[in-house]
């Protein structure tokens, strides 16, 4: 049902958003000491909020309400928003995306506000594009809309594409095929981007040999974190969705574990994956621990079953979700709370190395606890929504059984129930 797609990749993004925000920037080593495994919200006690890659999905579905999904009014509803949105003091924003904006202000048209940058901001508003429409070159014409307001570099136009395309097909086709998507891309890109596509079919075969998304990254020179650049961000998401295409979980954990953008990269993967597994894939507990307001997780949900129901009927949205606020009056104050948590938890990275004493002697002996009861390396517990993923390798037409570089499916995740007890973020 294509309503439940479009409201599985928003909330989808959304937690995944919350769920990597507070790891952005850390590299996975000192990630896991700071905050431990990423299987619950570690942004204000048990709580998340979202960042940019929300709140651009949410204005992209926005813009196409009320422009009733015409490309073109679809584009200057979209610049309108995202000028509101730079004046209401965004905590996180990218820089390509800030410069942007203020080109908008100064009165650059939506066509040429652009500024020249491979940045993964145009593909982190992506995915909830390739579940609105049937018609894929529809789909791939939104997104170069969406993407030109902000970034002119065409890498970051294909990146962007790429992640329509795989919501595109996790919606359309369930279980997917893997080389079909590659075959997708390929059809649907232009020669400019055979080196993303290269990056895409690494991170196949690395699935089909079973590596794990933080391996496959590590392979690719991402041992300390992927960065903004769509080039890095986009192969991981693609690698995790990949390898976890049926579990939400395992899949936005599986690309937190590689450090860096984690938000992003996070917020990407689920929303590709939620497109596939709907609003019910996602876990509960997570979603209604989300602190956000004023677009609550109510507010996502009629957003987008409203934007699906507009674009299926064709219908002119004359009604009451065409009268939305181009941006709540509530946000300022909504994004100065955000500031001073994100503020609290740069600050808390900074801490002066006299409480690492304490914390390296219950390191050591929480570490020879955990030895002595627990089996390094254990598998992580399959999560509650998700089928079994062993299948993840068969998905692959081509059998790769001969090759000696062939592993055991990947063990997701190793014990780290010493990195609970003693990392420092139990002490903050
Ligand atoms: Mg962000």
């Amino acid at each position: 049902m294509k309503s439940d797609s479009v409201i599985g990749c928003l909330l989808g993004t959304a937690v995944g958003d919350a769920l990597g925000l507070p790891y952005e920037g850390l590299s996975p080593g000192r990630a896991r000491r700071l905050l431990g495994p990423p299987d619950r919200y570690h942004f204000i006690g048990r709580c998340g909020m979202v960042s940019d890659d929300t709140e651009h999905s949410r204005m992209v579905l926005e813009a196409l309400l009320s422009s009733d999904s015409d490309p073109d009014r679809f584009e200057t509803e979209f610049a309108r928003r995202l000028k509101w949105w730079l004046l209401c003091l965004p905590a996180g924003c990218g820089l390509a995306t800030a410069r942007a904006c203020l080109k908008l202000w100064l009165g650059f048209a939506p066509s040429s506000s652009g500024v020249f940058s491979a940045g993964n901001g145009p593909a982190m508003r992506s995915a909830v594009l390739g579940t609105m429409f049937e018609d894929v070159n529809v789909v791939l014409d939104f997104v170069r809309r969406s993407t030109r307001i902000t970034h002119t570099d065409p890498k970051a136009l294909f990146g962007a594409q790429v992640v329509a395309l795989a919501a595109w097909l996790n919606r359309q086709q369930q279980p997917f095929d893997g080389q079909q998507f590659l075959a997708l891309v390929e059809r649907s890109l232009p020669s400019e981007a055979e080196e993303l596509l290269t990056l895409l079919k690494s991170a196949g075969r690395s699935v089909q040999l079973g590596e794990t998304t933080p391996e496959f990254a590590a392979s690719q020179g991402m041992s300390h974190g992927v960065s903004g650049y769509v080039y890095q961000t986009v192969p991981v998401a693609i690698h995790a969705w990949l390898a976890h295409s049926d579990c939400y979980e395992n899949a936005v954990q599986a690309v937190i574990d590689c450090g860096g953008d984690a938000d992003t990269t996070s917020a990407i993967v689920g929303g590709i994956v939620g497109a596939g597994v709907g609003p019910n894939g996602i876990p509960a507990a997570l979603l209604s621990s989300l602190w956000e307001w004023p677009y609550t997780v109510d507010y996502l949900t009629k957003l987008a079953s409203d934007c699906a129901t507009a674009v299926d009927s064709c219908q002119r949205t004359s009604n009451q979700s065409s009268r939305r606020w181009l941006m709540h009056p509530g946000v300022p104050l909504r994004n100065i709370v955000f500031l001073i948590i994100v503020l609290s938890h740069g600050f808390r990275r900074l801490l002066p190395p006299w409480w690492r004493w304490p914390n390296r002697h219950l390191r050591r002996l929480s570490s020879r606890f955990a030895q002595s009861q627990f089996t390094l390396n254990k598998p992580r517990r399959p999560a509650e929504n998700c089928r079994d993923e062993s299948n993840a390798q068969n998905r692959w037409i081509e059998p790769l059984t001969s090759d000696p570089r062939v592993k055991s499916p990947p063990v997701a995740g190793s014990c780290r129930v010493w990195f609970w007890l003693a990392g420092p973020g139990r002490f903050a």
